[in-house]
Formats: structure tokens, C-alpha cells, sequence
């Protein structure tokens, strides 16, 4: 039988469309989400378009609680909010990040020959268990793995195969249609129990058998391996920062405004992966004479990126660029250039710009590219703008501490963030 052929929106259009049609799936998402079946009837797979805000997580949450009450709404409502806990989390600890890449970067001289190829093996889907391959090529074709099979497959790269779990992590950062730094590096963390210390997340047989449609176990070999008895946490020696307490550079939250004062008289607006919907939110009435994105084959290459993610992103790209110029009613490109920031520069200086403005990338790989941005675009004479969205400010600082701690000041944040709203809207409307 032939398997579900895997779509996931790369526009707004179709994110909202596909939000619509999972609607009548919400009720059941708590008790079926675990289910790993071809296709994934069970989740939503709009992953790749909230974590690129084609739709943005405060839409998905008003919408959300307005279908259905809170207590239909909850489950999917604190998936949402994991993701928003992991950024402020990571957002609060860049030195967890900054450790990741540094590691990541030293293993690339350092790492022995025979752990190399093993990982390479393993990431080509020929560790010789069946299951674990079958992701290994699901997650390489499609850009796409459900959160269980990504649970599995970490745990079976760090706690069966002993693989560094940098190296599994920037697997999937590179694949993944909805790479996230934050969502990716701290679920590793906890999958190899750096995380939440010394509770590592084990991949059983037992689970997979629970978990899994009978089809995608129908190839049993290698199996065994995943025998409970067998599997044994990888002990780390080495954990690297901790860091459970925000860094004072949680303060930079303040130098970020949410609504940028119109900065110059000819702003151009950058728009990059992290937001693609800048017509929705404070930037909306910002004057605007130019817009652009920008992608870079040459720098996607140097990353290594997978196919289907370049795709993606690019089909996103063209669509929020082709938005965003009707909507600010100016010249809208998507341009294909050498590097970022030599081709951010060379546009500010074409549209004769005296400021760019952006969304602040959150700590990750494009944040990491930021200071040669800003230096290109200064000695061009233009001003780098960046801004957040309210609502990561003041949510974002919460993650202080563990999950629920996050989730119970959220949902009092939720409640007066929702009430002040509807008075908004009725002052309005009156
Ligand atoms: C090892 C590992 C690596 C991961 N890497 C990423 C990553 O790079 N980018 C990424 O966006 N997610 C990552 N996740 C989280 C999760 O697997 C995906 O967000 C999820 O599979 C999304 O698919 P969906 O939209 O179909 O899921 P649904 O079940 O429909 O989830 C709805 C929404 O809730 C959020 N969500 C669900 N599960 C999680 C979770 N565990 N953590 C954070 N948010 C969640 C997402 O925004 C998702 O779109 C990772 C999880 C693991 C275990």
C-alpha cells in the first residue's frame, strides 16, 4: 500500500487553512497526539508554519480557545505553550546555545573516525533497526518527524548507538522543515537527561509497540535492541552550563522595543524565517519603501541544509515577501544573493534606506549572523531596527525555571492578556 503523501503549508493561506481543518481533531489530540501512523492524521503538522509565523502562536491560542472550551482546548493550548517555554528558556540561557554550537563545531575536528562514519550510517538510515532507518529517511525526504518518532530516534542515537548528541541534534536542525534552535537543542537536552538532570528519556520496544501503527513495525529487525532490559542511560561526565538561572542578558529583553518609532525617513523592512507574517502585529502601520528576503545557496550549503527545508523556506519566503508588499504597498523582492549581510547591505544601499528594520531573531543560528549584519549595514550608513512582539516579551521571562512553573504564570498571563482584548475590541466596536 502506498503511504499518505506529507504536505505541510508554506503559505498563510494554507496555515490557516490547515489550522481550520484540524478543528474538528482538537477533541481527540490529547489521547491519539502519541500515535505515530503514516501521515500523522493525529497532529497537526503545523509545525514548520508556526515556528516561521505564518501563523503566529497568539493566533492559533485566541482561535483555539474561542472553537472550543478550555478544557477540549488544553492539550493542544500547552503543546503551543512548550514551544514559547523553550524559547524563553533558551532565550534567558544563550550561553546554553553558545555552548551547543562551540561543541558541535570542536567535534567536527575532533571526533574519531569510527564514531564518524557510525554516524553518518545511522543518519542514512543504516543502523540496521528497521524502525530507527525508517525515520532516519522519513525525516531526510520530508523534512518532517513526529515529536514521538524525534523522542525515539534521540534516544536511540544518545542511549543505544552512544552517538554525541550534538552531532544527532544538528541532524535534525538541518532537515527539519520547522528547525527551531530552542525547540531542538533543549528537547536533545532532555532527551539525554541534561535537561531535567538525570531523568534521560529512554527509547523501549515496548513503547514503540504501544505507539506505532502495526505497519511501520511490520520490519522487526533489529528490534531487540531496543529490549527494555538493554537500553542503559548514557552517563554525561561533561554537561556544560547548566545555567538554571536566567543570565543578566535576560535584560536584553529591554532593549528590544515591541513598536520601533518610524526610524528613518526611508525604512526598508527585512523579513526573515523567524517572522513571516510582519503586515499582523505592531509593525503594520510602520511606512515602508522597500521589502525584502533573502536566501543564500551558497550559505545554505556551507550549513549543509536538506532539500526540503531550502524548499520550504523559500516557498514561505516568496510568500510572505509577496504579502507583505501589498500590504505596505511598496517594492517587495526575494533576492537570491552571495551572503546575508553583503546582500541586505547592497539592497539598503540600491533602495537608498536610512534604516532596516527587522523581528529580532531569537538566540540561534541566525541571531549568530547578526553582528556581521549589523557591521555590513553600517558601513553602508544604515541602522539595524530590530523589535519583538509583545507577547514574547512578556512571556518569554517566565521560563525561569521547570515547564509547569512557565504554564501555570502563563495561563494567568492568558486570562488578563485575553480580558484586556475583548475590551479592546468592544471599545472599538462602540
Ligand atoms: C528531539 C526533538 C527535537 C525537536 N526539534 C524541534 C524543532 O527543531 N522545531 C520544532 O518546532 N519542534 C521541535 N520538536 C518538538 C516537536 O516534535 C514538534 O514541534 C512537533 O513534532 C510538531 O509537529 P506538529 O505541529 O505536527 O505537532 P502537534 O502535535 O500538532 O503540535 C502542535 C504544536 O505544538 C507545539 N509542540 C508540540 N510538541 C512540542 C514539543 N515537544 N516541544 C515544543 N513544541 C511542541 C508545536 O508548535 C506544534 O506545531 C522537537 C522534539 C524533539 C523530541
Amino acid at each position: 500500500m502506498s503511504e499518505p503523501v506529507l504536505t505541510f503549508p508554506a503559505s498563510r493561506s494554507g496555515a490557516l487553512a490547515r489550522w481550520e481543518a484540524f478543528q474538528p481533531l482538537v477533541p481527540a489530540y490529547g489521547a491519539k497526539r502519541n500515535l505515530v501512523v503514516p501521515g500523522h492524521p493525529h497532529v497537526s503538522r503545523l509545525s514548520p508554519a508556526i515556528r516561521g509565523r505564518l501563523v503566529t502562536e497568539d493566533e492559533i491560542t485566541a482561535s483555539l480557545l474561542a472553537g472550543h472550551p478550555s478544557s477540549v482546548a488544553q492539550k493542544f493550548l500547552q503543546e503551543i505553550f512548550w514551544r514559547r517555554y523553550w524559547k524563553g528558556w533558551l532565550e534567558t540561557r544563550p550561553a546554553v546555545w553558545r555552548d551547543y554550537a562551540d561543541r558541535l563545531e570542536a567535534l567536527k575536528g575532533t571526533l574519531h573516525e569510527v564514531v564518524r562514519r557510525r554516524a553518518d550510517e545511522v543518519m542514512a538510515g543504516r543502523s540496521g533497526v528497521a524502525i530507527m532507518d525508517r525515520f532516519a529517511r522519513e525525516l531526510v525526504e520530508t523534512g518532517y518527524l513526529h515529536n514521538h518518532a524525534r523522542m525515539w530516534w534521540a534516544s536511540f542515537w544518545i542511549h543505544v548507538e552512544r552517538l554525541p548528541w550534538e552531532v544527532g541534534a544538528d541532524f535534525f536542525l538541518r532537515h527539519l522543515l520547522d528547525a527551531d534552535a530552542a525547540s531542538n537543542t533543549l528537547n536533545w537536552r532532555w532527551v539525554a537527561g541534561l535537561q531535567t538532570k538525570d531523568k534521560p528519556y529512554l527509547v523501549t520496544r515496548a513503547n514503540l509497540e504501544q505507539c506505532c501503527a502495526p505497519e511501520l513495525l511490520a520490519d522487526t529487525t533489529g528490534l531487540e535492541r531496543l529490549d527494555e532490559k538493554k537500553v542503559r542511560a548514557t552517563v554525561f561526565d561533561v554537561v556544560g552550563p547548566d545555567a538554571p538561572t536566567p543570565t543578566p542578558e535576560a535584560s536584553r529583553f529591554a532593549t528590544y522595543p515591541t513598536k520601533p518609532a518610524q526610524p528613518a525617513e526611508r525604512s526598508g523592512l527585512w523579513i526573515h524565517e523567524e517572522d513571516l507574517t510582519p503586515e499582523i502585529g505592531e509593525l503594520h502601520e510602520t511606512a515602508f519603501v522597500a521589502v525584502a528576503a533573502f536566501t543564500s545557496a551558497a550559505e545554505d550549503g556551507a550549513a549543509s541544509l536538506g532539500a526540503p527545508r531550502r524548499r520550504h523556506r523559500d516557498t514561505s519566503f516568496a510568500d510572505a515577501v509577496e504579502r507583505a508588499g501589498g500590504h505596505f504597498g511598496c517594492t517587495a523582492e526575494l533576492l537570491p544573493v552571495a551572503t546575508l549581510a553583503e546582500g541586505l547591505a547592497a539592497w539598503a544601499v540600491k533602495e537608498r534606506l536610512g534604516a532596516v528594520v527587522a523581528y529580532a531573531p531569537a538566540v540561534g543560528p541566525l541571531n549568530d549572523r547578526l553582528e556581521a549584519v549589523r557591521a555590513a549595514l553600517a558601513t553602508a550608513g544604515v541602522e539595524l531596527v530590530l523589535c519583538r512582539r509583545p507577547t514574547d516579551f512578556q512571556l518569554w521571562p517566565y521560563a525561569r525555571g521547570g515547564y509547569f512553573g512557565f504554564m501555570g504564570q502563563a495561563e494567568k498571563w492568558l486570562k488578563a492578556h485575553t480580558k484586556a482584548q475583548a475590551k479592546a475590541r468592544a471599545a472599538t466596536a462602540s
